[in-house]
């Protein structure tokens, strides 16, 4: 594929991902950076729904960095306990409102390497909240959905989320790093699932050659 068909071929997928998913946007509720910080770390190995559950207590009881910071662990972990991995999510919650406390003064920080400072923190959700709190493009979201579809979609082959994060950054312009994720993980959801993919119904079957197409 030369270089021009591939980028074609790309702003083809995103418009039509675009029209099929015209409210693409992130699934936790969150009313500012702080909140989201923690529902992007309680989503590991959980769902956005699970998480929509147990945050609206969290939020209530906990509002600001110094009050997670300080909070009764055992506490804690009893509200955030459905999401999975609690013990961890507890303990990096806690250490990373400290940071966010002594180094920040309360305030999340706005950059890639700060955020990653953070327990907890990956590219993944640093890529979240910069991308959706500070609407600020630093990376591409690669959650379990875009891993995959990049991956179907032959926009990468690698399989650590950082390798494909630097090819999805190669290949989507970098005004559209940020939808480009809400779309696929909306996409993921509703139409490229994981086993069985409903390509019957997929608005990009013909841009489409996976391995994995049940048409
Ligand atoms: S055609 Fe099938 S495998 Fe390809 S993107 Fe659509 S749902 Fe996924």
């Amino acid at each position: 594929m030369t270089r021009r068909s591939s980028h074609l071929r790309v702003e083809r997928l995103l418009a039509r991902l675009e029209a099929a998913y015209p409210d693409a946007k992130c699934a936790l509720h969150f009313s500012n950076p702080l909140q989201l910080l923690i529902a992007t770390i309680l989503s590991a190995q959980s769902t956005d729904k699970m998480v929509n559950i147990v945050t609206p207590a969290l939020f209530k009881k906990y509002r600001t960095a110094d009050q997670f910071a300080n909070a009764e662990i055992d506490e804690l972990e009893n509200l955030i306990r459905p999401t999975g991995f609690f013990r961890n999510k507890a303990k990096h919650i806690k250490e990373a409102c400290r940071i966010i406390v002594e180094k920040h003064r309360g305030k999340l920080p706005r950059t890639m390497a700060e955020l990653l400072e953070l327990p907890g923190v990956a590219r993944k959700t640093a890529n979240v909240v910069l991308g959706v709190a500070f609407n600020q493009a630093e990376g591409v979201v690669v959650d379990t959905h875009v891993q995959r579809i990049a991956r179907r979609l032959d926009l990468s082959h690698e399989t650590r989320p950082e390798k494909i994060e630097q090819d999805l950054m190669r290949v989507i312009p970098k005004e559209k790093w940020i939808i480009f994720a809400h779309l696929l993980i909306h996409h993921g959801r509703a139409v490229c699932v994981a086993i069985r993919p409903k390509c019957a119904v997929c608005p990009i079957e013909d841009l489409c050659n996976s391995e994995d197409k049940t048409i």
